[in-house]
């Protein structure tokens, strides 16, 4: 077969010398003509193969060099041409080298020297397009960094041909889908391509370092490692960061510190990978080291995640429940509802250890509903009982706060099990707030329109303010544990707390202190007007079970009120307590609160059976009338001697008398009990047995 010639494109105004240039070249290639640049260009556009071009400069309608400027923009920069000049005209061979021609010969034609240069490019351009070739095979398209197999191979030359401490860093930005999604993918690779910007100037401070784009918005960088270059990664993460004031843009780089050089560098990257995942879990930290237990994690990871499922249909998650403690009466006032995975062969296992897993791989959402339902059936069962339940807080993860669902949720949930939304209290944690600050407040807007209360969680854990109270009106604060230090030694947390609790007072947003353990710690608490607890100095998490016997027990102020110091907190019965309703209202007899005063008395707060057997609003609060009209004479005496007894020896005293209600006589026998002083008055709590009825009287 015979050999196929290259094709030369001549152009040339002067048939003359294109016949010159035919004979020259024809026993060697094939040879296409055009009289001028403009008709040259739409050849060069049409024909794919031309191996050469030779450029005549000075040409009617279009000349060599707007040719030249054309050609070089329609990117078909591979195909060499060589422009024919003036003799001795250095100007112009400047000039179309400048516009990039590979090479210029000057008039008149020396064949062997026309055929050696044609000959020269030729090779050249194979020798270029091989390069070209290479280039566009090891980097990546969009940033023209190296790309993941190149990267690999290049660091482990890099590491092996130095002596110095190196690392390998893994470098991503937190849900960059998001931010891609917002911006558009336009915005989204400009700000791919500011990062790879940003990772050269890093590489440059910081020599000899070797980087590339692994995938996505995953940038790997292996460079020598020590304080410079620790800071050199901040300014780059920081850089990163302030890519846009107006978006949350959070890098985290995850650094392996190579120690052992004889690590394959795949494995170097996982290590890397593996502290990056552990930047991903803390909200303010963009820069992580491995360690090696983080290995076991990933092991301890799938392990969840292969369980997860099937644990939930075998309802191996439970309810736990905290009790939330008013700090002034020392008695718990609801609880928070706290996951524990009850896992038939590893025991209980705390949520620390799981929770994350599932906030990463998106199954949170089902275990944040599975609790929710949880505490919606036990309000439900303890209302059923005849209990007065204190609220129940549960967990919504950052996860659900996204869910633009969310109020349906929670509103179709209590009206399913038919619960009034207040007993039903929301933690939201406070990273969310910062993240989303506008869907944030409308969705606790729309929640505390829908009833429920709102709580923000880990108040203080992260980046927030309390300026960010101001915006979003949350109706409960529970300030993160950390300021709270174990010894007397942490005098900036405990500033911290001082002015939070007060400024939390000023716009009147109760406050719960979350994870006091020490009796320092709470009598530090008292001290700056808290108002509520959550920490194991009180309770711990506790089974449902064991909580219901701990609300259902005497609550501790009623032993107190016996003592001579008659601190009683009166608060606790007048104001609508929850916990306090429970315990009163599951006395079976009628049971009531008075205030004895001058030797008048008047009940202050009745219990459901003292309401079932007199009625709602039958007796008035001025009782001592109504019961006068009820008694006999002697036996309302005998019930205001037993009263003023009762006050007089700061004692129990009981009597007994008939009652005629509803047509019929009750022997009723009263047991009074002194629980302290209010100002000028005594409280005393009143207690009816009704031994028996009958009409002989
Ligand atoms: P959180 O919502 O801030 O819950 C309070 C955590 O502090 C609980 O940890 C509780 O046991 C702990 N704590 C309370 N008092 C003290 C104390 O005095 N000292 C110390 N050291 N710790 C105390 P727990 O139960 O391990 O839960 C940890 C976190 O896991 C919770 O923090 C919450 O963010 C998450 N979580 C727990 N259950 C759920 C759930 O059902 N759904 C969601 N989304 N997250 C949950
Ligand atoms: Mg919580
Ligand atoms: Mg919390």
């Amino acid at each position: 077969m015979e050999n196929i010639k290259p094709l030369i494109l001549v152009v040339e105004d002067q048939k003359i010398n294109r016949d010159i240039l035919n004979h020259i070249l024809k026993n060697e290639y094939n040879i296409i003509e055009a009289e001028n640049g403009a008709e040259a260009l739409d050849i060069f556009s049409k024909t794919e193969n031309i191996s050469a071009i030779l450029l005549d400069i000075n040409m009617p309608v279009m000349d060599g060099y707007t040719f030249l400027s054309e050609m070089n923009s329609k990117s078909k920069a591979s195909v060499p041409v060589i422009a024919v000049t003036a003799s001795k005209d250095s100007e112009s061979e400047q000039k179309v080298l400048e516009l990039g021609a590979w090479d210029y010969i000057s008039k008149p034609y020396i064949p062997q020297v026309l055929l050696a240069r044609l000959k020269n490019v030729i090779i050249r351009t194979k020798f270029y397009l091989i390069d070209k070739m290479k280039h566009i095979y090891e980097h990546d398209l969009l940033t023209d960094l190296y790309q993941r197999t190149v990267f690999f191979s290049e660091s482990q030359k890099l590491i092996n041909n130095n002596d110095e401490k190196f690392a390998l860093i893994r470098l991503d930005v937190d849900d960059f889908h998001l931010l891609n999604s917002f911006w558009g993918e336009h915005e989204g690779d400009r700000f791919l391509c500011f990062i790879a910007d940003e990772i050269r100037k890093l590489a440059e401070s910081v020599y000899p370092a070797v980087y590339g784009r692994i995938n996505a918005d995953i940038f790997g960088i292996c460079m020598p490692f020590n304080d410079t270059a620790l800071e050199s990664i901040r300014i780059m993460s920081e850089n990163i960061r302030n890519y846009k004031s107006d978006y949350l843009i959070k890098p985290s780089s995850g650094i392996y510190i190579i120690d052992d050089k004889s690590i394959k560098i795949e494995t170097m990257y996982e290590y890397a990978t593996l502290a990056a995942k552990d930047c991903k879990s803390k909200f303010n930290e963009n820069i992580c080291y491995y360690k090696p237990e983080m290995q076991k994690n990933v092991i301890l990871e799938q392990s969840i995640i292969n369980e997860m499922q099937s644990a939930l249909n075998e309802r191996q998650f439970e309810v736990f429940l905290q009790p939330k403690y008013n700090l002034e009466t020392e008695t718990p006032y609801g609880a928070e509802a706290l996951v524990r995975w009850r896992h038939p062969q590893k025991g209980l296992i705390s949520p620390g250890v799981f929770i994350p897993v599932f906030e990463r791989n998106g199954f949170i959402g089902k275990i944040d509903y599975y609790m929710w339902e949880s505490v919606c059936k036990l309000l439900r069962q303890w209302l059923d009982e005849g209990k007065n339940p204190a609220p129940v807080s549960v967990n919504v993860s950052r996860v659900n706060m996204y869910n633009p669902n969310l109020v349906e949720l929670f509103t179709e949930l209590i009206r399913k099990y038919n619960l009034p939304p207040n007993l039903l209290n929301l933690e939201l944690t406070e990273s969310a707030y910062m993240q989303e600050p506008d869907l944030m407040k409308k969705t606790v807007n729309a929640l505390q329109n829908a009833g429920f209360t709102v709580m923000m969680d880990d108040f203080g854990s992260g980046y927030s303010s309390l300026n960010t109270l101001k915006d979003i009106h949350v109706d409960v604060l529970k300030i993160d544990m950390k300021f709270l230090s174990k010894d007397s030694s942490g005098e900036r947390g405990k500033c911290i707390l001082t002015s939070m609790i007060r400024m939390a007072g000023w716009l009147g947003v109760p406050v719960i202190m979350e994870g006091a353990e020490t009796l320092e710690q709470i009598n530090f608490l008292k001290s700056i007007g808290c108002e509520y607890v959550q920490g194991y100095y009180f309770a711990k998490p506790m089974p449902v079970n064991e909580y219901v016997s701990l609300v259902s027990n005497k609550p501790k102020y009623v032993a107190k009120s016996n003592s001579e110091n008659h601190d009683v907190v009166f608060e606790s019965i007048w104001s609508d307590n929850p916990s306090f309703n429970l315990i009163f209202n599951s006395f079976k007899s009628p049971a009531a609160i008075y205030e004895q005063k001058n030797d008048s008395f008047r009940a202050i707060k009745m219990n459901s059976s003292f309401n079932d057997m007199f009625g709602f609003g039958k007796i008035p609060l001025d009782s001592e009338k109504k019961f006068k009209s009820l008694l006999s004479p002697e036996d309302f005496e005998k019930v205001i001697d037993s009263f003023r007894n009762t006050a007089k020896t700061r004692n129990e005293s009981s009597c007994n008398y008939v009652v005629s209600y509803g047509g019929s006589n009750f022997k009723v026998n009263l047991n009074l009990q002194y629980w302290g002083k209010n100002q000028k008055s005594s409280i005393i709590f009143a207690v009816f047995n009704l031994k028996s009825a009958s009409n002989d009287d």
